[in-house]
């Protein structure tokens, strides 16, 4: 994999998809700038060689015209305080503007183009639209993981038009690396820890998973399908009755293949889907109605924390409970915190989907584990596909030189 280490930029214009598709307030202010600092040490990669950096990013759902509220000039003052730098601004991502900007470019200067998903081109991945934007540098560097699954024109179209001048960027490594080293260089035994809603969401990625791993640690909204499946009464828990074949077939090809597969063997099951809702801890195949299982219950902690404590190697996706409110958390927390335990004891613990991550966050262990995916949706189609076409798109033509 060739990255920025293993280009000089030096007098080089640089072309940097980065995600710098952050939360905003009403106010434009950013409520959450991980993705840009993210992205800091491959710019600065590029600065240090004596290069000069030009940035384009997509940021919100405009409607494939530009809309004020998603304009990046709103992201521009806080860019510049994290680089430490003063940030120039295009406000249209090509035309003459955003190419005389861009060619004006002086060592160490940085432009930030407006958002491309003002153009409808972009998603449809247009290549005359890649090409212009092509136009703009020397050599392209790929930095947005969370957007690598997208075979946009900034993500994966642009990349023919630079043969020779294409690599990827810190965060793109750092996630293909984590990926590949929980896929392909797992250290035995591994466990995955699925949880999250719905079991129609994670059937791609369990199916993957099952020539991996060696066990499945299961729960969240989606595990009373699977108890369902089973014959037990799950009350008014959340369940896919669509899906009720497939979680017994998931169950099916986890023996053949020789997983272990660990289920609920208890849950907190609230009156309603409320904070402060009656609830009650009871067998999981056995929920009173009127009653909706909303986490995991302690002797399923245990047992789940336990497999943890001896594996190493532990991919986790998707939180044990509703873990948003405090009254049903603790399943998620407990598991936060037995991952932390076993990455401390040197397994190797990768943690992604956004509401895995927002849990690892939530309970300050994101630094306690060993890599926290920037890319949720991302991840799982890697998972799921073995590659992304941004990722390809950077390689395929690298090996065909
Ligand atoms: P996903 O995006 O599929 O990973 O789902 C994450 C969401 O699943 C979170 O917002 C959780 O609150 C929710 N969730 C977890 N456990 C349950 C449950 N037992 N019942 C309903 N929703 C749940």
């Amino acid at each position: 994999m060739k990255t920025v280490d293993n280009y000089n930029f030096k007098s080089k214009r640089a072309l940097i998809r980065v995600d710098f598709n952050v939360p905003l307030d009403a106010g434009f202010n950013i409520t959450d700038d991980s993705r840009m600092r993210a992205a800091i040490p491959t710019i600065n990669k590029v600065l240090a060689d004596g290069g000069s950096v030009i940035l384009m990013s997509h940021l919100g759902r405009p409607k494939d015209v530009p809309e004020e509220k998603y304009s990046l000039k709103h992201i521009v003052k806080h860019l510049s305080t994290l680089l430490n730098k003063p940030v120039s601004f295009a406000p249209d991502c090509i035309g003459a503007e955003a190419k005389s900007k861009a060619k004006e470019l002086k060592t160490g200067e940085v432009l930030l183009l407006e958002n491309l998903r003002f153009y409808k081109q972009e998603t449809a991945g247009t290549d005359s639209f890649a090409q212009e934007l092509a136009s703009l540098g020397d050599v392209y560097v790929n930095d947005a993981f969370g957007t690598a699954h997208r075979a946009h024109a900034s993500t994966t179209v642009i990349a023919k038009f630079f043969p020779n001048d294409k690599v990827f960027g810190y965060v793109m490594a750092n996630e293909i690396a984590s990926i590949d080293k929980v896929l392909n260089g797992a250290e035995k035994p591994m466990t995955a820890v699925i949880g999250g809603a719905k079991v129609s969401g994670k059937i791609l990625i369990i199916d993957k998973l099952l020539d991996k791993i060696d066990n499945l640690i299961i729960g969240g909204g989606m595990a009373y399908t699977f108890i369902k499946a089973q014959g037990g009464k799950v009350g008014s828990s959340l369940v896919e009755d669509d899906k009720l074949d497939i979680a017994l077939k998931i169950m099916q090809d986890a023996k053949a293949k020789g997983v272990n597969i660990y289920l609920p063997l208890d849950t907190i099951a609230a009156k309603a889907f409320s904070n402060d809702a009656e609830s009650t801890t009871v067998d999981i195949k056995n929920i009173p109605d009127g009653f909706m299982g909303l986490d995991i219950g302690p002797v399923s902690e245990k047992i789940f924390a336990e497999v943890i404590n001896v594996s190493k190697t532990i991919l986790w996706n998707g939180p044990l409970g509703v873990f948003e409110m405090s009254s049903f958390e603790h399943g998620t927390k407990a598991m936060a915190v037995a991952i932390a335990a076993a990455t401390k004891k040197g397994a190797y613990s990768l943690i992604g989907g956004g509401d895995s991550v927002a849990a690892i966050h939530k309970y300050n262990l994101a630094d306690q584990v060993s890599y926290v995916s920037t890319g949720g949706g991302a991840l799982l189609e890697y998972i799921e596909s073995g590659s992304l076409p941004g990722v390809k798109a950077l390689e395929e033509q690298l090996i065909k030189l």
